[in-house]
C-alpha cells in the first residue's frame, strides 16, 4: 500500500473522483463515517468499565453503487490495486490486507443472515491510518452504511457496532472492543458518547467546545508503536489476574471508595498500580460526564491531565514523545492534555482556549524539534456526527 500523507481536496469529492476513475460510472450515493478520539477512559473497556469517545471531524467516505449480486469490487485512494471478491471467497482469511476490513463487513452481514447486495465501492479518507484515531472502524462503518442502504437492509443503528466489531475481530483478526465501532456509528455532533462497556448502553453527553470558546487539538506523536501488542496483552492479563485475586468479575466492580482496601490485598506493587489506574480512570470518566452534563467543559481539564499521569506512572503505557507533547501543551496554556488510545505511541488530546490553539501547536512543534523527534502532526477537531449517508 502506498500512503499519501497529504491528499488535496475534499474527501467526499475524492471518493467520487475515485469511483469515476475506477468504474467509469457515477456512484449511486456516498456514505461517510468518522474517526474517533477517546476523550477519557483508557484501558477501562476490557475491565467492563466506562469510556467516553467522540467522533472526529476527519472522515472516511465511500462512494458506491450496486452491481450484480455476489461480487464486490473495492478501490481506495491509498492502495495501488483494487480488490475484487465473490461470495465464494468470503471465508475469514481469504481476503487479507486492507481489503479484509471491507470483506469482513460483507461476511459479518451475511453471517447475520442479511442478503448483501453486490457493490462497487471507492474509498477516500482523511483519517490518518494507524495513528490510533480508528481509521479501521471508520472504514467498516462507512462500508456498512453503504451496503445497508444499497440493499435496503433492516439493520438499526444500535445493532451495527457489534456487526462491524465482528468484522474486525473475526475477519481481520484484530481483538478490539466495542468502543471504536460504537463511536464511528452512534456519535452525535456536539456530543461525546458515554459507553458502559459491560451493558453496552450508550448515552449522548453534551460536549460543545464552540459554546465554551474552547478547541481540541489532536497531536499525532508519529512515535513508532513499540511492542504495543505484547504490552497490551500483558496489561490485560494483569487486570484479569487482579480481578481474580480480588474475587470480582472485573475491575469495574472495585468501588473507588474501596480502592485502598483492595490494593492491600494485592501481592506486588506493579499489580497495585495497574489496578489503581483502572479504578481511578473509571471514576474520572464518571466525573467528566458529570461536569459535561453541567456544561462545565472548561473544568474537565484536570481530569484529562490526571488521566495522563495515571497512564504514565501507574499503567506505564506512554512514551517520551507522548509525554513531551502533554507537558509542552500544558506549559503553553492547555487546560488539560492526555494521551488518547491504547498507548506506546499514537495521539495526544489537548483542550485549549480557542484563541491559544496556534500557540500551543507551535510550542509542541518546537519542543519536538529541540528533542530531535520527528515533526508531530496537528489537527483541530470538534465533536462530529457518526456514520451517515451524504447524498
Ligand atoms: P487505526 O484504526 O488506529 O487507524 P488500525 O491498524 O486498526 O489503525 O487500522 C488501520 C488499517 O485499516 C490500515 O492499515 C488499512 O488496512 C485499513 N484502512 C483504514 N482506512 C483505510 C482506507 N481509507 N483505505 C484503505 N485501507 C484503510
Ligand atoms: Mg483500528
Amino acid at each position: 500500500m502506498t500512503t499519501h500523507p497529504v491528499l488535496a481536496g475534499d474527501v467526499a469529492d475524492r471518493a467520487t473522483a475515485g469511483f469515476r476513475q475506477r468504474y467509469a460510472a457515477e456512484p449511486a450515493g456516498r456514505w461517510a463515517a468518522p474517526g474517533r478520539a477517546n476523550l477519557i477512559g483508557e484501558h477501562t473497556d476490557y475491565n467492563d468499565g466506562f469510556v467516553l469517545p467522540f467522533a472526529l471531524s476527519l472522515r472516511t467516505v465511500v462512494a458506491a453503487a450496486g452491481q450484480p449480486d455476489g461480487v464486490w469490487t473495492v478501490c481506495s485512494e491509498l492502495a495501488d490495486e483494487s480488490i475484487e471478491f465473490t461470495a465464494d471467497d468470503l471465508a475469514p482469511g481469504r481476503v487479507t490486507g486492507w481489503g479484509a476490513y471491507v470483506a469482513g463487513v460483507v461476511w459479518a452481514l451475511r453471517e447475520a443472515g442479511y442478503a448483501v447486495p453486490g457493490a462497487r465501492l471507492a474509498i477516500a479518507s482523511d483519517v490518518p491510518l494507524g495513528s490510533g484515531l480508528s481509521s479501521s472502524a471508520a472504514l467498516e462503518a462507512a462500508v456498512l452504511a453503504a451496503l445497508v442502504d444499497l440493499g435496503g437492509l433492516d439493520l438499526p443503528a444500535e445493532r451495527r457496532p457489534r456487526l462491524a466489531q465482528r468484522a474486525e475481530n473475526a475477519y481481520v483478526g484484530a481483538p478490539t472492543g466495542i468502543m471504536d465501532q460504537s463511536a464511528a456509528i452512534r456519535c452525535r455532533a456536539g456530543h461525546a458518547l458515554f459507553l458502559d462497556c459491560r451493558t453496552e448502553e450508550v448515552e449522548h453527553i453534551p460536549f460543545d467546545l464552540d459554546a465554551a470558546g474552547l478547541a481540541m487539538l489532536v497531536v499525532d506523536s508519529r512515535a513508532p508503536h513499540r511492542h504495543a501488542d505484547g504490552e497490551y496483552a500483558a496489561r490485560r492479563r494483569s487486570c484479569e489476574q487482579a480481578a481474580d485475586l480480588l474475587g470480582v468479575p472485573a475491575l469495574r466492580d472495585v468501588p473507588v471508595g474501596g480502592l485502598d482496601a483492595a490494593l492491600g490485598r494485592l501481592p506486588d506493587d506493579e499489580t497495585r498500580r495497574r489496578v489503581r489506574h483502572v479504578v481511578t480512570e473509571d471514576q474520572r470518566v464518571l466525573d467528566t460526564v458529570a461536569l459535561l452534563r453541567a456544561s462545565r467543559v472548561r473544568d474537565i481539564g484536570p481530569l484529562l491531565t490526571g488521566s495522563h499521569a495515571s497512564m504514565r506512572d501507574d499503567f506505564e503505557i506512554t512514551v517520551p514523545e507522548i509525554d513531551l507533547a502533554v507537558e509542552t501543551a500544558l506549559a503553553a496554556g492547555a487546560l488539560g492534555a492526555r494521551m488518547t488510545g491504547g498507548g506506546f505511541g499514537g495521539c495526544v488530546l489537548a483542550l485549549v482556549e480557542a484563541a491559544s490553539a496556534d500557540a500551543v501547536t507551535a510550542a509542541v512543534t518546537a519542543a519536538y524539534a529541540e528533542r530531535g523527534f520527528a515533526a508531530p502532526g496537528h489537527v483541530t477537531v470538534w465533536p462530529a456526527p457518526g456514520a451517515s449517508r451524504l447524498d
